[in-house]
């Protein structure tokens, strides 16, 4: 599934929609803070421009919403489940502290979904 030429290759490993070869961002840790957010203006590798056209990127905040709503609700149903006697407010507490300590990893897939969705792979 992992292997080169998959969309699932190209958004895990953040790698260049079309030539799976550069890399998106400069650095694909997203916990590293001093580099966070920083992306190639163009792939390194076949100059695919990944900035298409102004606010390009403000569609991945859709694709973030999406996945931040797919993590939200079944964190809080099975936190609700696992522990009792937790009020609502202590339920929705946890799971704003892990959407919030998730999000670097939700900015960079959905940039990388994103940019996949626009581009296909070619050799
Ligand atoms: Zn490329």
């Amino acid at each position: 599934m992992l292997t080169k030429g998959s969309k699932a290759y190209s958004i895990i490993k953040m790698k260049c929609p079309r030539c799976h070869e550069g890399d998106v961002f400069f650095d694909a840790n997203p916990y590293h803070f001093s580099q966070f957010g920083k992306m190639h203006e163009r792939c390194p590798h076949c100059d695919l421009k990944y900035d298409m056209e102004p606010g390009f990127f403000l569609g991945a905040m859709y694709v973030s919403y999406g996945m931040a709503v797919a993590i939200a609700l079944p964190s809080a149903l099975i936190i609700s489940a696992l522990v009792d006697g937790l009020r609502i407010y202590q339920t929705v507490g946890i799971v704003l502290i892990e959407i919030i300590v998730l999000m670097p990893i939700l900015y960079y897939l959905s940039r990388s979904i994103w940019l996949n969705i626009f581009f296909g792979y070619k050799k």
